[in-house]
């Protein structure tokens, strides 16, 4: 067999058109413009191109993008100052302040400071409960979009076996919540699970979230199983750079029936689906219907 490829690149292309589309007519019928604030303390080089091409992508839908660019050794008080504010700001209805933080401020009480109403990264604990409980969440950008591919491809996912590699806060446990709330039987592994190699043979879909490059091989795959490969790992080969997953690509997509490519699979979907959740959050603190097909 030889897996169809996802193309989260064309995907995501189709999310941004799609929610372009709705604010010209938020604009038009209700003369409102969605606003998306994102915060960064510090210099990390790898921060500052994920914020660019967020104010970028943010522009490029037509909403109004805030970037609030604070130096290294702002203190907490300013830095909650900054966040108290853009709650207040009935311009502002996403707030995301990009992590990591420099060490001298603590990323949980941050986080928790941003009105979860406006938290599009789906972040704060209230999101991450409401989540839990099958509730109105704000959903994390990155597993909503490997959901949003899943459902695509596969229309219902009720009863399927399904694995999450990986239990981060920021990716794998809610990837798991997610495929738990459309009806999958779902298994999440980490560093400590056993013979994770014979979990992920019995998986219809596999989501893989480690930071390993290239850990899963082609024989780990169920044949027809559907592969989300959420992993970014640069790595050296024949003296190149290279981005890799965390899944053996070629290896997989011989025995998968669908899988998604690094680069050019999960990564584009999540600022898509910040996006996304930027329109949400707009909708719902002005009363209006949700946009169909981009929330979980
Ligand atoms: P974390 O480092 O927070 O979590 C990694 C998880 O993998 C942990 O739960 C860890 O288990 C588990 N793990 C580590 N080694 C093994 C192993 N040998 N076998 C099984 N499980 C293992 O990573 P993130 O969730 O933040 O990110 C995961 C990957 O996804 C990274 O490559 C990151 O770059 C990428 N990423 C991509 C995004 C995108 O937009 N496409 C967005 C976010 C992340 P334990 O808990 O036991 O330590």
């Amino acid at each position: 067999m030889v897996a169809q490829v996802i193309d989260g690149k064309a995907f995501a292309a189709k999310v941004r058109a799609q929610v372009a589309d709705q604010v010209a007519k938020l604009k038009e019928e209700n003369g409102i413009t969605p606003g998306l604030a994102v915060v960064l303390v510090g210099e990390d080089p790898a921060s500052q191109v994920y914020v660019r091409s967020k104010g970028k992508q943010t522009v490029e839908v037509g909403m109004n993008s805030y970037e609030h660019k604070l130096d290294a050794d702002t203190s907490e008080d300013d830095l909650l100052a900054l966040i108290d504010k853009l709650n207040n700001d009935p311009a502002v209805h996403g707030i995301l302040v990009q992590l990591p933080l420099p060490k001298h401020l603590n990323e949980d009480l941050v986080i928790n400071s941003i009105d979860p109403a406006k938290d599009v990264d789906g972040f704060h604990i209230s999101n991450v409960g409401l989540l839990g409980t099958g509730q109105k969440s704000m959903v994390p950008c990155t597993p909503l979009g490997c959901l949003m591919m899943l459902r695509d491809y596969h229309g219902s996912l009720s009863g399927m076996d399904a694995v999450v590699i990986g239990r981060s806060n920021i990716v794998g446990k809610p990837m798991a919540q997610l495929l738990l709330g459309d009806s999958c039987t779902v298994t999440i592994a980490h560093s400590r699970t056993k013979d994770l190699p014979d979990v992920v043979r019995r998986a219809d879909i596999v989501v893989a979230a480690v930071g390993r490059p290239e850990m899963v091989p082609g024989d780990w795959i169920k044949e027809g199983a559907t592969v989300i490969d959420v992993g970014i790992n640069r790595i050296e080969r024949d003296g190149k750079n290279k981005l890799v997953g965390d899944v053996d690509y070629a290896s997989a997509a011989e025995r998968a029936g669908a899988i998604t490519p690094v680069p050019g699979g999960v990564g584009p979907m999540t600022i898509a689906c910040l996006l996304a959740n930027t329109l949400t959050a707009c909708c719902r603190s002005n009363g209006l219907p949700e946009p169909e097909g981009l929330t979980a």
